[in-house]
């Protein structure tokens, strides 16, 4: 009795690229065309990022 099996298995589907940034996110801003990363989780981009430190109301902060 000859067992009457192929061996040797093909490889099955080459290894694909993964894909470009196919879903482009835009920043919040509206008038912003600014793009986002896909792994960027932030909604704005950098320069419309809220900034961590709470803004001072009513003083001008002069630098320089
Ligand atoms: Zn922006």
């Amino acid at each position: 009795m000859a067992e009457n099996v192929l061996k040797g298995k093909r490889i099955m589907g080459s290894s694909r690229a993964p894909k470009q940034v196919s879903d482009l996110r835009h920043c919040a801003k509206k008038d912003c065309e600014t793009t986002l990363s896909r792994y960027n989780k932030r909604e704005f981009c950098y320069a419309h990022a809220p900034t961590k430190f709470p803004r001072l109301r009513g003083r001008i902060v002069a630098e320089g």
